[in-house]
């Protein structure tokens, strides 16, 4: 069916424009045009003066709506899908936390059946760990950790096509052998939980890491050493002109200042927006059943109440608080929660901007950055009919 969206601000890759519509055809992006005279035959939708956006694209969450993606089920990744969908994420790669390789393999098999299917907004697999530096990876992954096993990791990505993303820490033995394979085969490789200090970071770029997931957290930065000062992990990848980064923008992980900081010295095009959230994002205010953690000030810690566990934000949070903490403009905002994770990981062809040709999923934002309507191929999976003329 043809759907016309008017009355908007509509985000394009040459800026925000006024007065134009968004055709919708099929589940695709028809047409961009500056015109908004009504199409005869399309179903127009009033986007009542708010901002038209495209999808977001979330990169690194480990879950939401009660469920973990370690879970492994149909029923856990259909859940968290949902949960998040609602709040802007159309493309979603789940992220699984340090497990087994039984458990890996059982997810593999989950993501490439809700792959297959028609319009599917899980595009891929990210896995974390386990291969990760025990000293900068805190207590909560236990007995998973491990250094990087060929014998483990080659097989597990010769049975798939679905893995996209894979983060370890690079200074492990085998870290970089490792890093060669996956970027070899076109997988976004991220450095995480780690300790690395330059002259590691641009060895580590050179075989294949290219992305820091979670910027700031997990690792240091400048710091002394007896009586001498060294650079940290977060200088080392600033250093690094072409390693793209990621900050899990809840206003909790990192500061204002810091987001600031990030946006100004890496940029729009190397910076994306990520959740990091875990099972009780997207939660709607349920009390949690797990006494390793506890929801304070409006994140997830570890029951010590001493370390952050991980987020429970979801996409839109991200941009609200890029926007209204950091002072962001809104249109950077976005594109660092769309444009630029599409690019990073591989989809721009299809996602991450309303233009011609590319899947119809698109966002209506009110004017304090809340979702009052999201499309994911077209069909409207959030909002409300008071939009529809
Ligand atoms: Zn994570």
């Amino acid at each position: 069916m043809l759907t016309q969206i008017i009355n908007g601000h509509i985000l394009t890759p040459q800026g925000w424009l006024k007065d134009g519509s968004v055709l919708v055809d099929d589940g695709k992006i028809l047409e961009v045009t500056n015109s908004d005279l009504a199409v005869i035959g399309a179903k127009a939708i009033d986007a009542k003066g708010m901002y038209i956006v495209p999808g977001f694209i979330s990169m690194h969450s480990h879950g939401g709506g009660g469920y973990d993606f370690t879970d492994a089920t149909p029923e856990a990744f259909q859940a968290i899908v949902q949960a998040h969908l609602k709040h802007g994420a159309t493309s979603i790669f789940p992220t699984l936390s340090s497990t087994t390789f039984d458990v890996l393999r059982q997810a593999v098999a989950v993501c490439d059946e809700l792959m297959q299917k028609p319009d599917s907004v899980v595009m891929g697999l990210h896995i974390e760990g386990p291969y990760l530096n025990k000293k900068m990876a805190g207590t909560q992954w236990g007995d998973f950790l491990k250094d990087p096993d060929p014998e483990e990791y080659i097989p597990l990505l010769e049975s798939t096509q679905c893995i996209k993303r894979w983060d370890i820490s690079p200074e492990l033995p085998g870290a970089h052998d490792f890093a060669r394979f996956t970027s070899g085969r076109g997988i976004l490789t991220a450095i995480t939980h780690t300790e690395a200090e330059y002259p590691e970071i641009k060895s580590a770029f050179e075989a294949g890491f290219t992305h820091a997931a979670h910027f700031y957290n997990a690792m240091p930065g400048f710091h002394k050493r007896r009586e001498y000062k060294y650079e940290g992990t977060v200088e080392s990848v600033y250093l690094m002109d072409n390693m793209t980064v990621e900050v899990i923008a809840d206003g909790v992980h990192l500061p204002a200042t810091i987001l600031k900081l990030v946006y100004k010295l890496k940029g729009v095009e190397k910076t994306c927006l990520v959740t990091d959230a875990l099972k009780y994002a997207a939660y709607n205010g349920r009390t949690i059943d797990d006494s390793r953690y506890v929801i304070e000030d409006g994140v997830c810690k570890l029951a010590d109440h001493q370390t952050l566990a991980g987020s429970i934000a979801s996409m839109d949070k991200l941009v609200q608080t890029m926007v209204k903490s950091a002072g962001i403009p809104l249109a950077d905002a976005v594109r660092m929660a769309s444009e630029t994770p599409a690019a990073v990981i591989g989809v721009a062809d299809r996602k991450g901007t309303l233009q011609k040709g590319k899947d119809a999923d698109i966002v209506i934002l009110d004017k304090d950055v809340n979702v009052r309507c999201v499309f994911s191929y077209g069909k409207m999976v959030e909002g409300t009919n008071t939009l529809i003329h």
